[in-house]
């Protein structure tokens, strides 16, 4: 997961750096006019001819008014302008109007109209949220532009450019890319952040990841990517449809920044505080997005005034978080620190003109991408540091329960790993019908060799019979220390003369050991008790059988293997007698 997580952070990097390379790369406007300044106005009612152009008095000085429920004409006169008056592209920001027309008046009198409406803006629409009216290629120049807007909501609101056609195709592809990238961003932040958000159980990281997707949305309709898929929410739909976006937005970030903080790290009624502000900017947003009528404005600079108190105190949340060692404040000041600025300069500089056209709503989808991309590359960190932390305490804790089933002087399992190992090989065996052995092994008189050369001693000589032992260790056989000098082998699918082989061959192993350097020429023996069962019997069972062997063994005068087998006639399990075998 590591090397996923990396794989991600290095990913990310990446195409944050191509696409700041893309925006900063993207041309530039050459002779680029901005009309707002120029402009004359003239207010007529809505049902008039376009034709009643030529008759209308524009008025130069003052602002329009009344033009909500009319036709609001706005033109623009080319000989004051300094630009070629050929092959022009008029670029309209979009706003909220029920259908524009735009003439271009000829030197020769001669007057072409272009238009769109409400649901459709035909091939008019670019992306950047921009509308383009190219000039019709005639002999005669053109001398003047004018706009007429029907229900149009706000005279404010309206932003025109004029430029030669290769500048406008020049930029509204450079906004393409910047937006596409942008948008795809975006949307790779929003699925994997919303992915962590499942994987980790953080709510936090879902409302992170609706935010992302928000703003994806925003994006989406703000630049008209969405009408290539539906063209019909062209104009004014679309418009209060990203009004109310963008209001949701700032509550799923106002939200996902709060909760993201542990409980008791932020004051409570300042965290109500922070959340009930966020939610009001939602609910603002909902009456704000079907205003049309005059006071649009007003309400935008009150939604303005709202979004800095909210920013003002996400900040004063992150701040105090950071204070008291909240390592969630880090990531978060650094992915909102870029959006609170642009949030403000917005309030504070009018940059509708700029960035070829899209102002203000571009830089706040590059701020939303810039913030995405941050939390994402944090969370996958963390989430990467999480993964290791957990991965050696797995791993730590699984060394831990090893230890704990295994016998420090011998190495060899103890008695609760031995039974805990073979429980479930006996059952297979039993289940696929093999045979089942225990060989219990005692080592004689192990007492008196304490007794004469000392507990050290004694250590060295069972630590050594243990290792003896351990070496018969395989698939088919388990080994154990089971009590103070008694140690134990299962061995599965071994019975009759195999078997008896084969626990003559640990006899015979241990009393080959040499511990001549510990107890000098003393000879160590063991004693066997072997018990034998088909189909393999549960260990309870096969101990207690081995247990009377060892017993015989003993008896019998050590060094020595007693077997016990069930009668040769009783092939039953569990048996119903059982022999023991000289
Ligand atoms: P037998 O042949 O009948 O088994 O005689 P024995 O002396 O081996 O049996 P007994 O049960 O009388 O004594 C077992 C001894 O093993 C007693 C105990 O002090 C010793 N012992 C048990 N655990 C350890 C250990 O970890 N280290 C050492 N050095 N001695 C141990
Ligand atoms: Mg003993
Ligand atoms: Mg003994």
């Amino acid at each position: 997961m590591t090397t996923v997580a990396e794989w991600w952070r290095r990913g990310l990097c990446r195409m944050a750096l191509a696409f700041l390379a893309l925006c900063c790369c993207a041309p530039a406007g050459a002779q680029v006019i901005g009309l707002r300044p120029m402009l004359c106005h003239a207010v007529t009612d809505s049902r008039q001819a376009d034709d009643t152009l030529p008759s209308l008095h524009f008025a130069c000085a003052g602002t329009p008014r009344g033009y909500q429920h009319g036709s609001l004409w706005l033109n623009a006169r080319l000989d004051r302008l300094p630009i070629e008056p050929r092959n022009l592209a008029l670029m309209v920001h979009q706003s909220r109007f029920d259908r524009l027309a735009v003439a271009y008046s000829y030197a020769d009198g001669a007057v072409r109209w272009q238009e769109v409406s409400g649901g459709r803006f035909g091939a008019h629409w670019r992306a950047g949220g921009q509308i383009v009216f190219e000039a019709p290629d005639r002999d005669a120049p053109v001398v003047a532009v004018t706009m007429r807007f029907d229900r149009l909501a706000e005279y404010d609101l309206v932003h025109a450019r004029l430029m030669p056609q290769g500048d406008g195709a020049r930029q509204t592809t450079a906004l393409a890319l910047v937006v596409g990238a942008s948008l795809t961003l975006l949307l790779i932040g929003g699925l994997y952040t919303l992915s962590l958000a499942f994987a980790l159980h953080r709510p936090y990281l879902a409302w992170h990841g609706a935010w992302a997707v928000c703003m994806l949305l925003w994006g989406g309709i703000w630049s008209q990517l969405d009408l290539l898929i539906f063209p019909g929410m062209a104009g004014t739909v679309s418009a209060q449809t990203c009004t109310f976006l963008s209001c949701l937005a700032v509550t799923l970030a106002t939200v996902s920044a709060v909760t993201s903080f542990a409980p008791g790290i932020l004051p409570r009624r300042l965290r109500t505080a922070t959340l009930a502000l966020g939610v009001v900017v939602t609910l603002f947003g909902i009456p704000l997005s079907f205003v049309r009528g005059p006071g649009l404005m007003e309400l935008a600079a009150l939604l303005g005034w709202l979004i800095l108190a909210d920013l003002l105190a996400v900040t004063i949340c992150l701040a105090l978080a950071w204070r008291r060692g909240a390592t969630e404040a880090r990531d978060f000041a650094g992915a909102w620190f870029v959006p609170m600025v642009t949030l403000a300069a917005i309030q504070l500089i009018d940059m509708d003109d700029g960035f070829w056209g899209a102002g203000s709503k571009l830089v706040i989808l590059l701020a939303a991408t810039w913030q995405t991309l941050w939390l994402t590359i944090a969370a996958t960190r963390r989430l990467g540091r999480l993964r290791i932390e957990r991965d050696r305490a797995r791993a730590g804790e699984v060394l831990a329960r090893e230890l704990a089933r295994r016998d420090a002087l011998t190495g060899v399992r103890n008695r609760r790993g031995f039974v805990e190992s073979v429980a479930p090989l006996l059952d297979r065996a039993r289940a696929d019908g093999l045979p089942a052995a225990l060989l219990l092994i005692d080592i004689d008189r192990f007492k008196s060799i304490n007794d004469e050369h000392g507990h050290d001693a004694g250590d060295v000589v069972l630590s050594r019979v243990g290792r003896r032992i351990a070496a018969w260790e395989g698939a088919m056989c388990t080994a154990g220390r089971i009590g103070g000098e008694e140690f134990a082998l299962l061995a599965i699918g071994l019975e009759g003369v195999v078997l008896e082989r084969f626990a003559e061959s640990v006899r015979a192993g241990i009393a080959a050991c040499d511990h001549r350097d510990t107890i000098g020429d003393r000879s160590v023996t063991a004693s066997i008790g072997v018990a034998e069962t088909r189909p393999a019997a549960e260990f309870r069972l096969l101990f207690k059988l081995a247990d009377e062997a060892l017993y015989a063994a003993k008896r019998d005068g050590r060094n020595r293997i007693r077997r016990i087998a069930p009668e040769a006639t009783d092939r039953s399990y569990p048996p119903q007698r059982a022999r023991i075998n000289q």
